[in-house]
Protein backbone atom coordinates (compact mmCIF):
# COMPACT_ATOMS: atom_id res chain seq x y z
CA UNK A 1 0.00 0.00 0.00
CA UNK A 2 2.17 2.55 0.80
CA UNK A 3 5.74 2.98 -1.24
CA UNK A 4 9.06 1.32 -0.12
CA UNK A 5 11.17 3.97 0.61
CA UNK A 6 8.21 5.82 2.61
CA UNK A 7 9.97 7.39 5.54
CA UNK A 8 8.78 6.99 9.29
CA UNK A 9 11.79 7.63 11.39
CA UNK A 10 12.05 10.90 13.14
CA UNK A 11 14.07 13.27 10.71
CA UNK A 12 16.54 15.00 13.49
CA UNK A 13 19.77 17.13 12.06
CA UNK A 14 19.63 15.37 8.68
CA UNK A 15 19.37 11.97 9.67
CA UNK A 16 16.54 9.59 10.22
CA UNK A 17 16.32 8.55 13.95
CA UNK A 18 14.28 5.22 14.48
CA UNK A 19 12.79 5.24 18.14
CA UNK A 20 11.77 1.96 20.30
CA UNK A 21 8.11 2.91 20.14
CA UNK A 22 6.55 3.06 16.73
CA UNK A 23 2.69 3.67 16.36
CA UNK A 24 0.02 2.36 13.14
CA UNK A 25 -0.62 5.03 11.03
CA UNK A 26 -4.18 3.91 9.28
CA UNK A 27 -6.40 4.51 6.24
CA UNK A 28 -9.68 6.16 7.96
CA UNK A 29 -11.53 4.58 5.08
CA UNK A 30 -11.54 1.28 6.02
CA UNK A 31 -9.24 1.11 9.23
CA UNK A 32 -6.22 -0.84 8.00
CA UNK A 33 -3.00 0.42 9.37
CA UNK A 34 -0.72 1.57 6.54
CA UNK A 35 2.43 1.35 8.24
CA UNK A 36 4.07 2.10 11.60
CA UNK A 37 5.97 5.11 12.44
CA UNK A 38 8.68 6.18 15.46
CA UNK A 39 6.94 7.90 18.50
CA UNK A 40 9.33 10.60 19.94
CA UNK A 41 9.44 11.24 23.04
CA UNK A 42 10.32 14.29 25.27
CA UNK A 43 14.45 13.64 24.71
CA UNK A 44 14.19 13.50 20.97
CA UNK A 45 12.17 16.76 20.94
CA UNK A 46 15.18 18.28 22.54
CA UNK A 47 17.62 16.63 20.21
CA UNK A 48 15.38 18.05 17.35
CA UNK A 49 15.87 21.55 19.37
CA UNK A 50 19.78 20.85 19.61
CA UNK A 51 20.14 20.17 15.75
CA UNK A 52 17.66 23.29 15.21
CA UNK A 53 19.39 25.53 17.68
CA UNK A 54 23.05 24.09 15.95
CA UNK A 55 22.11 24.94 12.56
CA UNK A 56 20.66 28.52 12.62
CA UNK A 57 23.68 30.55 12.53
CA UNK A 58 24.70 29.41 9.49
CA UNK A 59 21.27 29.03 7.94
CA UNK A 60 20.97 32.68 8.85
CA UNK A 61 23.66 33.59 7.14
CA UNK A 62 23.27 31.42 4.23
CA UNK A 63 22.52 33.79 1.27
CA UNK A 64 18.79 34.47 1.11
CA UNK A 65 19.10 33.66 -3.44
CA UNK A 66 20.68 30.17 -2.24
CA UNK A 67 17.69 30.05 0.66
CA UNK A 68 15.40 31.00 -2.40
CA UNK A 69 16.95 28.49 -4.62
CA UNK A 70 16.49 25.45 -2.32
CA UNK A 71 12.87 26.38 -1.86
CA UNK A 72 12.07 26.57 -5.60
CA UNK A 73 14.16 23.19 -6.07
CA UNK A 74 11.80 21.53 -3.53
CA UNK A 75 8.84 23.30 -5.27
CA UNK A 76 10.01 21.50 -8.29
CA UNK A 77 10.39 18.03 -6.82
CA UNK A 78 6.73 18.16 -5.04
CA UNK A 79 4.92 18.76 -8.55
CA UNK A 80 7.48 16.49 -9.89
CA UNK A 81 6.16 13.57 -7.19
CA UNK A 82 2.46 14.86 -7.01
CA UNK A 83 0.95 11.54 -7.90
CA UNK A 84 3.36 9.73 -4.85
CA UNK A 85 2.18 12.36 -2.67
CA UNK A 86 -1.35 13.17 -3.53
CA UNK A 87 -2.00 9.46 -2.92
CA UNK A 88 0.04 9.68 0.11
CA UNK A 89 -1.95 11.93 1.39
CA UNK A 90 -5.56 10.27 0.22
CA UNK A 91 -4.46 7.37 2.03
CA UNK A 92 -3.91 8.48 5.40
CA UNK A 93 -6.06 11.39 5.58
CA UNK A 94 -9.42 10.41 3.22
CA UNK A 95 -9.69 13.01 0.72
CA UNK A 96 -11.02 11.87 -2.43
CA UNK A 97 -6.86 11.89 -5.28
CA UNK A 98 -8.19 14.98 -6.95
CA UNK A 99 -8.35 16.73 -3.69
CA UNK A 100 -5.21 15.38 -2.90
CA UNK A 101 -3.71 16.36 -6.26
CA UNK A 102 -5.24 20.50 -5.50
CA UNK A 103 -3.83 19.86 -2.39
CA UNK A 104 0.15 18.95 -3.79
CA UNK A 105 -0.34 22.04 -6.02
CA UNK A 106 -1.47 24.34 -3.19
CA UNK A 107 0.92 23.33 -0.65
CA UNK A 108 3.94 23.11 -3.09
CA UNK A 109 2.72 26.66 -4.03
CA UNK A 110 3.89 28.18 -1.07
CA UNK A 111 7.55 26.81 -1.52
CA UNK A 112 7.56 28.81 -4.61
CA UNK A 113 5.90 31.83 -2.88
CA UNK A 114 8.26 32.08 -0.34
CA UNK A 115 11.32 31.41 -2.66
CA UNK A 116 10.12 34.31 -4.19
CA UNK A 117 10.15 36.40 -1.06
CA UNK A 118 13.51 35.47 0.45
CA UNK A 119 14.64 36.94 -2.30
CA UNK A 120 12.70 40.30 -1.74
CA UNK A 121 13.71 40.90 1.79
CA UNK A 122 16.56 42.88 1.22
CA UNK A 123 14.42 45.17 0.21
CA UNK A 124 12.55 45.83 3.12
CA UNK A 125 14.87 47.67 5.49
CA UNK A 126 14.92 51.04 5.58
CA UNK A 127 17.23 54.49 5.98
CA UNK A 128 16.25 57.79 6.77
CA UNK A 129 17.18 59.94 9.51
CA UNK A 130 15.53 61.08 12.48
CA UNK A 131 13.19 63.86 12.32
CA UNK A 132 15.07 66.26 14.19
CA UNK A 133 17.96 65.30 12.58
CA UNK A 134 20.56 64.29 14.90
CA UNK A 135 21.05 60.37 13.45
CA UNK A 136 20.49 58.06 11.35
CA UNK A 137 17.67 55.66 11.38
CA UNK A 138 18.29 51.67 9.87
CA UNK A 139 16.18 49.05 9.69
CA UNK A 140 16.67 45.60 8.65
CA UNK A 141 15.06 42.20 9.08
CA UNK A 142 16.83 39.02 10.94
CA UNK A 143 14.94 35.60 11.11
CA UNK A 144 13.16 35.27 15.16
CA UNK A 145 15.02 32.02 15.52
CA UNK A 146 14.20 28.08 16.17
CA UNK A 147 11.04 27.92 15.39
CA UNK A 148 8.01 24.69 16.72
CA UNK A 149 6.06 24.30 13.75
CA UNK A 150 2.46 22.30 14.88
CA UNK A 151 0.46 20.98 12.03
CA UNK A 152 -3.25 19.59 11.98
CA UNK A 153 -4.40 16.41 10.13
CA UNK A 154 -6.65 18.18 7.62
CA UNK A 155 -3.96 18.99 5.08
CA UNK A 156 -1.02 16.94 5.78
CA UNK A 157 1.22 18.89 3.15
CA UNK A 158 0.21 22.10 2.90
CA UNK A 159 -0.10 23.13 6.35
CA UNK A 160 3.46 22.03 6.76
CA UNK A 161 4.39 23.54 3.56
CA UNK A 162 3.05 26.84 4.50
CA UNK A 163 4.69 27.23 7.85
CA UNK A 164 8.28 25.72 7.13
CA UNK A 165 8.49 28.00 3.63
CA UNK A 166 7.80 31.03 5.59
CA UNK A 167 10.20 30.19 8.37
CA UNK A 168 13.37 28.76 5.36
CA UNK A 169 12.92 31.94 3.62
CA UNK A 170 13.08 34.27 6.76
CA UNK A 171 15.94 32.25 7.92
CA UNK A 172 14.83 30.33 10.66
CA UNK A 173 15.33 26.31 11.63
CA UNK A 174 12.46 24.23 11.87
CA UNK A 175 11.25 22.10 14.00
CA UNK A 176 7.40 20.37 12.44
CA UNK A 177 5.45 18.17 14.98
CA UNK A 178 2.74 17.03 12.36
CA UNK A 179 -0.55 15.72 13.97
CA UNK A 180 -0.49 11.81 14.90
CA UNK A 181 -2.97 10.42 12.15
CA UNK A 182 -1.01 11.91 9.78
CA UNK A 183 2.59 11.91 9.81
CA UNK A 184 3.39 10.35 6.65
CA UNK A 185 3.07 12.87 4.41
CA UNK A 186 4.93 14.96 6.74
CA UNK A 187 7.75 12.75 6.77
CA UNK A 188 8.07 12.08 3.37
CA UNK A 189 8.41 16.11 2.76
CA UNK A 190 11.24 16.33 5.23
CA UNK A 191 12.90 13.56 2.57
CA UNK A 192 12.17 16.38 -0.45
CA UNK A 193 13.53 18.64 1.72
CA UNK A 194 16.30 16.73 2.25
CA UNK A 195 17.38 15.95 -1.34
CA UNK A 196 16.87 19.96 -2.44
CA UNK A 197 19.56 20.79 -0.56
CA UNK A 198 18.28 21.70 3.22
CA UNK A 199 21.19 21.43 5.21
CA UNK A 200 21.00 19.42 8.29
CA UNK A 201 18.93 20.50 11.55
CA UNK A 202 17.31 23.58 9.43
CA UNK A 203 14.35 21.30 9.52
CA UNK A 204 13.65 18.60 11.77
CA UNK A 205 10.10 16.14 11.88
CA UNK A 206 8.74 14.84 15.29
CA UNK A 207 6.04 12.36 14.55
CA UNK A 208 4.76 11.41 18.20
CA UNK A 209 1.30 10.21 19.94
CA UNK A 210 2.12 12.01 22.67
CA UNK A 211 2.09 16.07 21.25
CA UNK A 212 1.56 17.79 24.62
CA UNK A 213 4.89 15.96 26.21
CA UNK A 214 6.90 16.74 23.38
CA UNK A 215 6.03 19.79 23.31
CA UNK A 216 5.98 20.87 26.48
CA UNK A 217 9.78 20.69 26.86
CA UNK A 218 10.26 22.75 23.69
CA UNK A 219 8.18 25.56 24.86
CA UNK A 220 10.17 25.76 28.12
CA UNK A 221 13.60 26.11 26.79
CA UNK A 222 14.49 29.48 26.43
CA UNK A 223 16.45 28.41 22.78
CA UNK A 224 12.93 28.30 20.90
CA UNK A 225 11.92 31.90 19.86
CA UNK A 226 8.60 31.12 18.17
CA UNK A 227 5.67 28.95 17.83
CA UNK A 228 3.35 28.05 14.38
CA UNK A 229 0.48 26.28 15.00
CA UNK A 230 -2.71 25.41 13.03
CA UNK A 231 -5.58 23.64 14.96
CA UNK A 232 -8.22 23.87 17.13
CA UNK A 233 -8.94 26.86 19.61
CA UNK A 234 -8.64 25.06 22.63
CA UNK A 235 -5.47 23.35 22.20
CA UNK A 236 -4.27 26.98 20.27
CA UNK A 237 -4.98 28.88 24.25
CA UNK A 238 -3.15 26.21 26.12
CA UNK A 239 -0.50 26.57 24.27
CA UNK A 240 -0.67 30.19 24.04
CA UNK A 241 0.01 29.90 27.44
CA UNK A 242 2.46 27.98 27.65
CA UNK A 243 4.26 30.49 25.12
CA UNK A 244 3.96 33.36 27.52
CA UNK A 245 6.28 31.77 29.75
CA UNK A 246 9.46 32.35 27.37
CA UNK A 247 7.64 35.24 25.14
CA UNK A 248 7.33 33.45 22.17
CA UNK A 249 6.60 34.80 18.79
CA UNK A 250 3.22 33.23 18.16
CA UNK A 251 1.24 32.74 14.98
CA UNK A 252 -1.81 30.68 15.72
CA UNK A 253 -4.52 29.41 12.74
CA UNK A 254 -7.60 28.12 15.42
CA UNK A 255 -10.72 27.45 14.47
CA UNK A 256 -13.72 29.13 12.60
CA UNK A 257 -17.18 29.34 12.32
CA UNK A 258 -17.66 30.81 8.62
CA UNK A 259 -20.52 32.10 7.46
CA UNK A 260 -21.94 32.00 4.13
CA UNK A 261 -24.78 34.89 2.99
CA UNK A 262 -26.63 33.99 0.30
CA UNK A 263 -28.89 37.29 -1.19
CA UNK A 264 -31.75 37.08 -3.45
CA UNK A 265 -29.75 39.28 -6.12
CA UNK A 266 -27.35 36.21 -6.08
CA UNK A 267 -26.52 34.15 -9.35
CA UNK A 268 -28.23 30.96 -8.11
CA UNK A 269 -25.60 28.85 -10.13
CA UNK A 270 -22.86 30.33 -8.61
CA UNK A 271 -24.08 30.61 -5.32
CA UNK A 272 -24.88 26.53 -5.19
CA UNK A 273 -21.57 25.63 -6.96
CA UNK A 274 -19.55 28.35 -4.19
CA UNK A 275 -21.67 26.67 -1.49
CA UNK A 276 -20.61 23.10 -2.32
CA UNK A 277 -17.06 23.77 -2.19
CA UNK A 278 -17.07 25.98 1.17
CA UNK A 279 -19.21 22.95 2.79
CA UNK A 280 -17.69 20.26 0.92
CA UNK A 281 -13.96 20.87 0.10
CA UNK A 282 -11.98 18.30 2.17
CA UNK A 283 -15.13 16.69 3.23
CA UNK A 284 -15.81 19.94 5.44
CA UNK A 285 -12.80 19.04 7.49
CA UNK A 286 -11.45 22.35 7.63
CA UNK A 287 -11.20 25.44 9.53
CA UNK A 288 -13.13 27.74 6.42
CA UNK A 289 -15.85 24.94 6.14
CA UNK A 290 -19.45 27.33 5.75
CA UNK A 291 -20.45 25.93 9.34
CA UNK A 292 -23.62 27.99 8.81
CA UNK A 293 -25.43 28.81 5.18
CA UNK A 294 -27.89 31.94 5.77
CA UNK A 295 -30.57 32.16 2.73
CA UNK A 296 -32.63 35.45 1.63
CA UNK A 297 -36.15 34.70 1.55
CA UNK A 298 -36.71 35.33 -1.84
CA UNK A 299 -34.10 33.01 -3.28
CA UNK A 300 -34.11 30.30 0.10
CA UNK A 301 -36.40 27.40 -1.81
CA UNK A 302 -34.65 27.43 -4.84
CA UNK A 303 -31.36 27.70 -3.61
CA UNK A 304 -31.95 25.20 -0.80
CA UNK A 305 -33.55 22.44 -3.41
CA UNK A 306 -30.89 22.66 -5.56
CA UNK A 307 -27.89 22.63 -2.92
CA UNK A 308 -30.13 19.72 -1.43
CA UNK A 309 -29.55 17.85 -4.53
CA UNK A 310 -26.15 18.59 -4.67
CA UNK A 311 -25.08 17.24 -1.86
CA UNK A 312 -27.16 14.01 -1.46
CA UNK A 313 -25.39 13.40 -4.73
CA UNK A 314 -21.93 13.59 -3.50
CA UNK A 315 -20.29 9.73 -3.83
CA UNK A 316 -19.06 8.71 -0.64
CA UNK A 317 -16.00 5.77 -0.57
CA UNK A 318 -12.45 5.18 -0.71
CA UNK A 319 -10.63 8.45 -2.01
CA UNK A 320 -8.57 6.09 -4.41
CA UNK A 321 -12.03 5.06 -5.93
CA UNK A 322 -12.31 6.77 -9.08
CA UNK A 323 -15.94 9.09 -8.74
CA UNK A 324 -15.46 9.38 -5.09
CA UNK A 325 -16.16 13.16 -4.37
CA UNK A 326 -16.11 12.45 -0.32
CA UNK A 327 -14.14 10.66 1.25
CA UNK A 328 -14.12 9.62 5.46
CA UNK A 329 -14.17 11.36 8.63
CA UNK A 330 -9.96 10.88 9.81
CA UNK A 331 -11.41 8.88 12.64
CA UNK A 332 -13.77 7.50 14.74
CA UNK A 333 -13.89 10.63 16.78
CA UNK A 334 -14.65 12.86 14.26
CA UNK A 335 -17.17 10.92 13.27
CA UNK A 336 -18.77 10.36 16.33
CA UNK A 337 -18.59 14.43 16.70
CA UNK A 338 -20.24 15.09 13.93
CA UNK A 339 -22.95 12.63 14.42
CA UNK A 340 -23.82 14.02 17.82
CA UNK A 341 -23.79 17.73 16.64
CA UNK A 342 -26.48 16.56 14.22
CA UNK A 343 -28.55 14.16 16.70
CA UNK A 344 -28.32 17.24 19.48
CA UNK A 345 -30.04 18.98 16.55
CA UNK A 346 -32.60 16.87 15.18
CA UNK A 347 -33.88 16.32 18.78
CA UNK A 348 -34.47 19.60 19.34
CA UNK A 349 -36.42 20.06 16.07
CA UNK A 350 -33.90 20.49 13.33
CA UNK A 351 -35.29 18.88 9.82
CA UNK A 352 -33.31 16.71 7.76
CA UNK A 353 -33.64 17.86 3.92
CA UNK A 354 -31.44 14.97 2.45
CA UNK A 355 -28.79 12.87 2.97
CA UNK A 356 -26.64 11.03 1.22
CA UNK A 357 -25.32 7.53 0.58
CA UNK A 358 -22.09 5.62 2.33
CA UNK A 359 -20.79 2.51 1.60
CA UNK A 360 -22.04 -0.63 3.17
CA UNK A 361 -20.47 -3.08 5.16
CA UNK A 362 -17.05 -0.45 5.54
CA UNK A 363 -14.58 -0.10 8.70
CA UNK A 364 -14.18 3.07 7.23
CA UNK A 365 -15.18 6.42 9.35
CA UNK A 366 -17.99 7.57 6.39
CA UNK A 367 -20.33 10.36 7.46
CA UNK A 368 -22.71 11.22 4.58
CA UNK A 369 -23.56 14.49 3.50
CA UNK A 370 -25.78 15.89 5.62
CA UNK A 371 -28.35 19.31 5.04
CA UNK A 372 -30.54 20.31 7.93
CA UNK A 373 -33.07 23.11 8.68
CA UNK A 374 -35.18 24.59 11.25
CA UNK A 375 -31.96 24.48 13.58
CA UNK A 376 -33.31 25.56 17.31
CA UNK A 377 -31.89 27.87 18.83
CA UNK A 378 -29.68 26.20 21.29
CA UNK A 379 -28.51 23.88 19.32
CA UNK A 380 -24.54 23.54 19.53
CA UNK A 381 -24.55 22.69 15.61
CA UNK A 382 -24.85 26.83 15.75
CA UNK A 383 -21.57 27.81 17.42
CA UNK A 384 -19.48 24.85 17.23
CA UNK A 385 -17.13 23.91 14.20
CA UNK A 386 -19.05 20.88 12.86
CA UNK A 387 -15.62 19.71 10.67
CA UNK A 388 -17.73 17.43 8.74
CA UNK A 389 -20.53 17.20 5.41
CA UNK A 390 -22.94 18.58 7.33
CA UNK A 391 -24.60 21.86 5.98
CA UNK A 392 -27.22 24.04 8.31
CA UNK A 393 -29.36 26.18 6.53
CA UNK A 394 -30.83 29.41 8.24
CA UNK A 395 -33.12 32.22 6.67
CA UNK A 396 -33.17 35.95 6.99
CA UNK A 397 -34.80 38.70 5.16
CA UNK A 398 -32.44 42.05 5.77
CA UNK A 399 -28.73 42.62 5.42
CA UNK A 400 -28.62 43.79 8.51
CA UNK A 401 -30.09 41.06 10.30
CA UNK A 402 -27.81 38.52 7.91
CA UNK A 403 -25.11 40.61 9.00
CA UNK A 404 -25.50 40.66 13.03
CA UNK A 405 -26.01 36.95 12.69
CA UNK A 406 -22.93 36.25 10.57
CA UNK A 407 -20.72 38.21 13.06
CA UNK A 408 -22.67 36.47 16.23
CA UNK A 409 -19.28 34.57 17.41
CA UNK A 410 -16.24 34.49 19.01
CA UNK A 411 -14.77 33.78 15.86
CA UNK A 412 -13.72 35.04 12.67
CA UNK A 413 -11.60 33.40 10.48
CA UNK A 414 -13.70 33.42 6.82
CA UNK A 415 -16.89 34.04 5.49
CA UNK A 416 -18.32 33.80 2.41
CA UNK A 417 -21.05 36.71 0.08
CA UNK A 418 -23.10 35.60 -2.68
CA UNK A 419 -24.77 38.41 -4.32
CA UNK A 420 -24.69 40.08 -7.64
CA UNK A 421 -24.66 43.79 -6.72
CA UNK A 422 -21.02 44.76 -6.51
CA UNK A 423 -22.24 47.32 -3.67
CA UNK A 424 -23.60 45.08 -1.45
CA UNK A 425 -20.45 42.71 -1.67
CA UNK A 426 -17.67 45.36 -0.76
CA UNK A 427 -20.18 46.81 1.96
CA UNK A 428 -21.37 43.29 3.31
CA UNK A 429 -17.65 42.00 3.32
CA UNK A 430 -16.37 45.02 4.71
CA UNK A 431 -18.78 44.78 7.84
CA UNK A 432 -17.88 40.71 8.47
CA UNK A 433 -15.83 40.13 11.18
CA UNK A 434 -13.75 38.24 9.67
CA UNK A 435 -9.98 37.88 8.35
CA UNK A 436 -10.96 36.47 5.00
CA UNK A 437 -14.43 36.85 2.95
CA UNK A 438 -14.99 35.30 -0.09
CA UNK A 439 -17.11 37.00 -2.40
CA UNK A 440 -19.08 34.55 -5.51
CA UNK A 441 -16.37 32.36 -4.70
CA UNK A 442 -16.27 29.30 -1.98
CA UNK A 443 -12.70 28.95 -1.67
CA UNK A 444 -9.93 31.70 -0.56
CA UNK A 445 -6.41 29.85 0.23
CA UNK A 446 -4.15 30.93 -1.65
CA UNK A 447 -0.41 30.93 -1.20
CA UNK A 448 -0.31 34.83 -2.58
CA UNK A 449 -3.26 35.99 0.19
CA UNK A 450 -2.89 37.02 4.01
CA UNK A 451 -4.62 33.41 5.58
CA UNK A 452 -5.71 34.12 9.04
CA UNK A 453 -8.44 34.99 11.62
CA UNK A 454 -9.62 37.68 13.68
CA UNK A 455 -11.35 36.96 17.40
CA UNK A 456 -10.39 33.72 18.42
CA UNK A 457 -9.51 32.36 15.41
CA UNK A 458 -6.22 33.61 15.74
CA UNK A 459 -3.27 35.64 15.93
CA UNK A 460 -1.19 36.30 12.47
CA UNK A 461 -1.24 35.59 8.84
CA UNK A 462 0.34 32.56 6.71
CA UNK A 463 1.44 33.27 2.57
CA UNK A 464 0.63 36.97 1.43
CA UNK A 465 3.29 39.61 1.97
CA UNK A 466 2.49 39.35 5.88
CA UNK A 467 3.38 34.99 6.07
CA UNK A 468 7.81 35.83 5.74
CA UNK A 469 7.22 38.50 8.39
CA UNK A 470 5.79 36.21 11.20
CA UNK A 471 9.22 34.89 10.82
CA UNK A 472 10.92 38.12 11.39
CA UNK A 473 12.08 40.51 13.40
CA UNK A 474 13.08 44.12 13.18
CA UNK A 475 16.46 45.35 14.29
CA UNK A 476 16.75 49.25 14.19
CA UNK A 477 20.42 50.59 14.16
CA UNK A 478 20.99 54.04 15.49
CA UNK A 479 23.81 56.11 13.72
P1 LIG B 1 -7.99 18.40 16.22
O1 LIG B 1 -8.98 18.35 17.33
O2 LIG B 1 -8.55 18.86 14.94
O3 LIG B 1 -7.16 17.16 16.08
P2 LIG B 1 -5.97 19.71 17.72
O4 LIG B 1 -5.91 21.14 18.06
O5 LIG B 1 -6.21 18.74 18.81
O6 LIG B 1 -7.03 19.59 16.57
O7 LIG B 1 -4.63 19.27 16.98
C1 LIG B 1 -3.85 20.11 16.16
C2 LIG B 1 -2.39 19.82 16.39
O8 LIG B 1 -2.08 20.12 17.75
C3 LIG B 1 -1.97 18.35 16.21
O9 LIG B 1 -0.66 18.32 15.69
C4 LIG B 1 -2.00 17.83 17.62
O10 LIG B 1 -1.15 16.71 17.81
C5 LIG B 1 -1.48 19.02 18.39
N1 LIG B 1 -1.84 19.03 19.82
C6 LIG B 1 -2.98 18.59 20.38
N2 LIG B 1 -2.95 18.78 21.72
C7 LIG B 1 -1.75 19.35 22.01
C8 LIG B 1 -1.10 19.81 23.20
N3 LIG B 1 -1.69 19.70 24.39
N4 LIG B 1 0.12 20.34 23.10
C9 LIG B 1 0.72 20.47 21.90
N5 LIG B 1 0.16 20.09 20.73
C10 LIG B 1 -1.05 19.53 20.78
Amino acid sequence: MIEAGQPTELFIGGDWLPTERTFPVADPANGRQLCAVADAGPEHALAALDAACAAAADWAATPAARRADILRTAYEALLGRREEIARLITLEMGKPIAEARGEVDYGAGFFRWFADGAGRLHLDGGYGHEPGGQYRILTAHRPVGPSLLITPWNFPLAMGTRKIGAALAAGCTAILKPAEQTPLTALLLADVLREAGVPGGVVNVLSTTDAAGVTEPLLADPRLRKLSFTGSTRVGKLLLEKAARGVLRTSMELGGNAALLVFDDADLDTAVEGAMVAKLRNGGESCVAANRIYVQSGIRAAFTERFTERMTASVCGHGLEPGTTLGPMIDERQRTKVADLVADAVRGGARVLGEGTVPQDSEGFFYPATVLTDIPQDAALRTEEIFGPVAAIYSFDEETEALAYANDTPFGLASYVFTGDVSRAMRVAEALDTGMTGINRGVVSNPAAPFGGVKESGLGREGGGQGIEEYLETKYIGL
